[in-house]
């Protein structure tokens, strides 16, 4: 027989997405259902080490669904990869009666959670929470809708100045090594060419294509580049050997950087945020511990931490052939 948890605590951990503050309202409210205390760490692992922990009841999670950010603050924390702090983080939550730990966080956050759940035996359960989409478990994270949405607007202002000066813009979007940000904008935004890390269209094939979309009477191009693509060094090396092969595009180079982390959370990932924090604490209550909560096929599901860190989360190859055939 599983024993109910009395006390779940929650953090917000490494790079913060649009959500995060939703699941940590999901978190509050699921515990105050079933009459479990619940209390916030404030900064991550590093609020643990310090003690940075205060009681959240419904009402202090009140207009909270509808922020970026998180709440809680997230934080990198080196003292966590220590023995020693996490002995104190465990000493912390003992001092407090807290019996239960959710992580809302990046596969590093996993990492963190799974490697102390073994240590000192506190049940962990992780919630995905970042734009990148890039955890296996899970066809979507909390922020990466609201990302993709953000970063859309974003070329489609682009592209009114590509077209009024015949330009070419190279548009540098987040995603770390996985590219399911660039190739989901890339369509959405409708780009004539999409640079992904899982894929190597190599320089001659891109400026073949360039070459390509000019003689069919294209006047202006959008290159959407993931951060992790290795096609060039960086963007800006990119962009200057298309400037040297391509005399005639005007290049230009936008890195959109952290507005893609930040803004008002799209309803998709407050209902994902608001369904993975109730199946967080559903699954302690059922004694389940070091799992992730993901959907998929619409439905929550529960997949080892361990899985969740080392699996990949790969792109749909589908869409893929999409992108080729829209950029004709
Ligand atoms: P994002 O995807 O946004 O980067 P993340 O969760 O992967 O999120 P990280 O910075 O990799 O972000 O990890 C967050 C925190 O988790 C680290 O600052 C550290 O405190 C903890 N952590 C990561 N890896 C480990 C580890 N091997 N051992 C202990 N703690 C870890």
């Amino acid at each position: 027989m599983a024993v109910k948890p009395k006390h779940i605590a929650v953090l917000t951990s490494g790079g913060d997405a649009p959500g995060m503050n939703a699941a940590i309202r999901s978190v509050v409210r699921s515990c105050s259902h079933f009459n479990i205390k619940c209390s916030g760490v404030y900064r991550g692992y590093q609020g643990l080490i310090e003690g940075d922990i205060r009681t959240l009841d419904a009402r202090s999670v009140n207009n909270i669904i509808n922020k970026g950010g998180t709440k809680l603050k997230s934080a990198r924390s080196l003292d966590f990869h220590e023995k020693e702090g996490r002995a104190k983080a465990s000493e912390n939550l003992k001092n407090l009666d807290i019996d239960a730990l959710i992580v809302i966080g990046g596969d590093g956050s996993f990492t963190g959670g799974m490697i102390f759940e073994r240590e000192h035996k506190i049940p962990v359960i992780g919630i995905p929470g970042t734009i990148d989409n890039d955890i296996f478990g899970t066809s979507h994270t909390i922020g990466y809708d609201t990302a993709l949405n953000t970063v859309v607007e974003a070329i489609d202002k682009i592209r009114d100045t590509a077209i009024s000066h015949n330009r070419l813009f190279f548009v540098e979007v987040m995603g770390r090594d996985a590219g399911h940000i660039a190739l989901n904008v890339g369509i959405g935004a409708g780009a004539e060419e999409i640079l992904i890390p899982e894929e190597n269209l190599g320089l001659n094939r891109l400026l073949e294509s360039l070459r390509r979309s000019k003689k069919s009477g294209k006047s202006s191009s959008i290159v959407v580049v993931a951060e992790g693509d290795k096609i060039g060094k960086n963007v800006f090396e990119l962009a200057q050997h298309i400037e040297q092969n391509l005399p005639d595009y005007e290049v230009r180079v936008s890195v959109l950087g952290h507005i893609q982390r930040g803004g008002t959370p799209s309803c998709f990932d407050r209902v994902l945020a608001s369904r993975m924090g109730l199946k967080a604490v559903e699954s302690l209550i059922d004694g389940v511990s070091a799992h992730m909560v993901g959907i998929q096929n619409g439905e929550m599901i529960l997949t080892p931490l361990n899985k969740a860190i080392k699996g990949k989360s790969e792109i749909k190859r589908e869409l893929i052939r999409v992108s080729d055939i829209m950029t004709l």
